[in-house]
């Protein structure tokens, strides 16, 4: 499963912005790939929850995926009219985040944020 994975994150990288994982599939199956479409979803979904891709809603409800820029930990400003996506460090929240795992004896502490709002372009 880990190189059927791969293959969707290179295709995703080789894509410019978001792909829906009917695109993904098409371009797979275009090159040759013996993947199916319940596979290709899959692997997009375990590659969003691994961090490695930016995952959208469009506003007739289908994901959107896209390749993130870097493989290390970050966080998303989202722009919640066009979509478009910020790959933004948060220092802060990473410390915060450490701080409140330890206080209550937890380790392994992980996190998801995202952050939404409207972007300068469609604001203006
Ligand atoms: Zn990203
Ligand atoms: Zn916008
Ligand atoms: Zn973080």
């Amino acid at each position: 499963m880990t190189t059927r994975r791969d293959a969707v994150h290179d295709t995703l990288r080789r894509s410019e912005g978001f792909r829906s994982a009917q695109d993904v599939y098409a371009e797979m199956r275009q090159d040759g790939a013996k993947i199916g479409l319940t596979t290709v979803y899959r692997a997009l979904q375990a590659l969003a929850d691994g961090g490695k891709v930016d995952v959208l809603r469009t506003d007739d409800g289908e994901s959107v995926y896209r390749a993130c820029a870097t493989d290390d930990h970050h966080h998303h400003l989202v722009c919640r009219r066009c979509g478009r996506t910020v790959e933004v460090a948060g220092p802060a929240v990473e410390r915060w985040a450490e701080a409140v795992g330890s206080e209550h004896g937890f380790t392994e502490i992980t996190h998801t944020v995202e952050v939404f709002g409207t972007c300068a372009g469609c604001s203006a």
